[in-house]
This record gives C-alpha cells, sequence and structure tokens, in this order.
C-alpha cells in the first residue's frame, strides 16, 4: 500500500506540449503569444471582461487592494478563516484586517457578523469561498449595494464553483484565483486577476508593469510606483493546456467530494463541504468537521492518517490566533471548527480503493474516539 497524497496535479501529453512549444518558440515576438490566450480564454470562461495573469493569487490581490486605494488607517473584513494569503496584503499595504466568524455549516464569512464590523473606516470585504464552498453572495453583494463598500471575491479555492448559475470570482469588483500545485488547476505556481470594471483592469495592468501604463511611449518610464507579479509566458502554457481541461478538472473533483459524501453520511456525525440549493461546490478540498458529540479532536484524526499512510491536512487555522494578528476568540465558529475537522486527500488520479482506505480510516477513528467517550 503506497501513501495517499492530499494534492497532486494531473499534467497529461497537452500540457507538456504546450510547455514544450513554449520553450522553445515562445520568445521574440511570441513572447506574449501563450499569455494573452490563457487571459483571453479564461476571462471567457469564467464570464467576465477582463482578466490579468499574475505569479501568485497574493500577488493579484495585493494589486486589486491597491488598485482600489486602500492603505494606512483602511479597513477590510474578511473571515477569519482562511489562508493569511488572503490577509498579508492588507497588512502590506499599512491597512488593518478585520476578521469575523464564519458560518458554522459553509465554514465562509458570516455576512450578519460583517455587516457589524462595517465601520467609516471599511474600505473592502473579501469572500474567499473555502475549500470550494460558496460565500452567501446575495447578502454580501446586497451589503455591498447598501454600504458602497466593494466586495472582493478570492476565489482561489474555488474555481468550478457557481452562485446561482454565475461562476465564484466573477460576482464581486474584482476576483483572484491561485494556480498554485495544490490547486484544482496549475501552472506550477501562477494566479488571476479578473474584473468587469474597465478602469480598476487599467489600473491594475499599469500597476503589474511597474506602474508604466500602456499609453506611455517614453521608455522606463513608471508614471506610478508598481509591482512585479507577472506570470511567464512558460506557465501561461501549461495554463493553456489545464484550461482546455478545466471543466474534466473539476468535474473529478466533484465526484470525489461525492463519494466521500456516500462514505461518510451526515446522520453519522460527518459534515462535509455542503453544496445548498443553488450553489455548485467547485470542491477543491473535500473536508471532514465532524460533529461535537463524535468526542473526535484534530489530534485523533491526524494520527489516524498518520497511522495509515495517508496526509494529514489541518482545516486552517483562524488567522486571528496566529502571533501577527490580535485574538478573536469570539470568532466561536472559526475558533471551534479546526478542532474537530481535517482536509481529505482529493488528487485528480487518487482510486476507488483510496478513497475507501480514507473513509474506513476516519470511521475507524471516530469509533475509537466513541468507544473513550462511553468508557468514561
Ligand atoms: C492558495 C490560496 C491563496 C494564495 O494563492 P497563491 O497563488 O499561493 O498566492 C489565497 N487565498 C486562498 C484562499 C488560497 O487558498
Amino acid at each position: 500500500m503506497s501513501r495517499i497524497f492530499y494534492t497532486k496535479p494531473s499534467i497529461t501529453e497537452l500540457e507538456q506540449r504546450y510547455a514544450a512549444d513554449a520553450t522553445v518558440n515562445g520568445w521574440g515576438a511570441r513572447c506574449y503569444d501563450y499569455l494573452a490566450r490563457f487571459e483571453h480564454g479564461f476571462a471567457q470562461w469564467l464570464g467576465s471582461s477582463h482578466s490579468l495573469a499574475t505569479s501568485s493569487c497574493t500577488g493579484a490581490l495585493h494589486m486589486g487592494l491597491a488598485a482600489l486605494g486602500i492603505g494606512p488607517g483602511d479597513e477590510v473584513i474578511l473571515a477569519d478563516t482562511n489562508w493569511i494569503a488572503t490577509a498579508a496584503p492588507i497588512r502590506h499595504l499599512g491597512a488593518e484586517p478585520v476578521f469575523v466568524d464564519v458560518l458554522s455549516d459553509t465554514w465562509c464569512i458570516d455576512p450578519a457578523d460583517a455587516e457589524r464590523h462595517v465601520t467609516p473606516r471599511t474600505r473592502a470585504i473579501i469572500a474567499t469561498h473555502i475549500y470550494g464552498n460558496l460565500c452567501n453572495m446575495d447578502a454580501l453583494l446586497e451589503l455591498g449595494g447598501r454600504t458602497g463598500i466593494p466586495v472582493i471575491e478570492d476565489a482561489a479555492e474555488a474555481i468550478g464553483a457557481e452562485w446561482r448559475g454565475r461562476r465564484a470570482g466573477s460576482m464581486g469588483a474584482f476576483g483572484t484565483f491561485s494556480f498554485h500545485g495544490t490547486k484544482t488547476m496549475t501552472t506550477g505556481e501562477g494566479g488571476m486577476f479578473v474584473t468587469n470594471d474597465e478602469a480598476l483592469y487599467r489600473t491594475v495592468l499599469t500597476l503589474s508593469n511597474h506602474g508604466r501604463a500602456t499609453g506611455q511611449t517614453r521608455q522606463f518610464w513608471p508614471d506610478m510606483l508598481g509591482f512585479k507579479y507577472k506570470m511567464s509566458n512558460v506557465q501561461a502554457a501549461i495554463g493553456c493546456g489545464q484550461l482546455e481541461r478545466i471543466d474534466e478538472l473539476v468535474a473529478r473533483k466533484r465526484a470525489i467530494l461525492a463519494a466521500y459524501h456516500a462514505r461518510l453520511p451526515v446522520n453519522e456525525g460527518f459534515h462535509l463541504n455542503p453544496e445548498p440549493s443553488g450553489a455548485t461546490n467547485g470542491a477543491w478540498m473535500p473536508t471532514v468537521v465532524c460533529d461535537p458529540g463524535l468526542g473526535v479532536t484534530r489530534e485523533m484524526l491526524l494520527a489516524a492518517f498518520e497511522a495509515a499512510d495517508i496526509d494529514a491536512r489541518v482545516f486552517f487555522h483562524p488567522l486571528s490566533s496566529l502571533p501577527m494578528f490580535e485574538d478573536r476568540p469570539e470568532n466561536v465558529n472559526a475558533w471551534d471548527i479546526p478542532r474537530r475537522a481535517i482536509n481529505l486527500p482529493s488528487y485528480h488520479d487518487m482510486e476507488e480503493a483510496d478513497i475507501d482506505r480514507v473513509a474506513e480510516t476516519l470511521i475507524k477513528a471516530v469509533r475509537g474516539a466513541q468507544a473513550k467517550v462511553c468508557a468514561t
């Protein structure tokens, strides 16, 4: 029996062919060919009017927030359950992240708690679609519309997810994606900035090129202080191959999540990524949150997975619990859920027998915990 990895990209002959072509021919007059094709194809697939390929999702967020004019004294509201990539750019711009609680069922930002934390300094609300689950975009967009605060979508984990027929990442003031090697679609490292706002796109385009505006004819003449968060043409070539296969990649993720749902029933206390009506879960990372009544802890789950030679990945720690931020234990769900949860392996080529092994390991761990609970 071999180790079960939690993620691993699916790279076929197609991506190899494009990458080889870019390596041999993608220079000189053709140095942007794959980049242009990737950006155009991605925007079209997503249903967004503008897109810009970046070196990472973190970079895309950093530039988007900068383009909105966010800086010292400003506040940005986001869920306490998040990867630090979503919060770091806020601090880098001199603004303050304001961490609010998540809903117990979707593990995404609680719109009511977000509203309670709006102040005159609030300059944006970030909706992170965690693990492929959808934020309640109706409530967030309504709040944004009512208060004039832009809603941003961090869709790094939600490629393929949909909210009432609209793709995650295409609904907010801007959206960001990650193509890190662990994500549903990969370019090794990489990201995408998307928006329907022409002016915002122009600003980010300029920022992304060290502040050199597209119309500027003077050479080496930055018009403002910018960034260097570009994707390379070779990475974009891999991206073009992955994009042609995106529906297949997402469908496989969804099939793996469905297989876990079938093996880990909710009536036995297993809460997996939900799919409320009107939402399509992107299923990037199947995750199980155990019912408190099961008496299972994260440490038990980690030990059981390790013993079964399965990658054990913890549910995100609340960001406010990290050393560079102030504790916000009042975010009860964000602080409690990780203590009885674990991410499940879900790479494209995993087999039914692997899914069985993961599910059996989980069920055994839960029975072990219950035996302990009963004995006390
Ligand atoms: C992966 C991830 C990011 C960062 O993506 P990079 O491409 O590594 O910068 C940002 N936000 C979330 C929610 C992520 O999961």
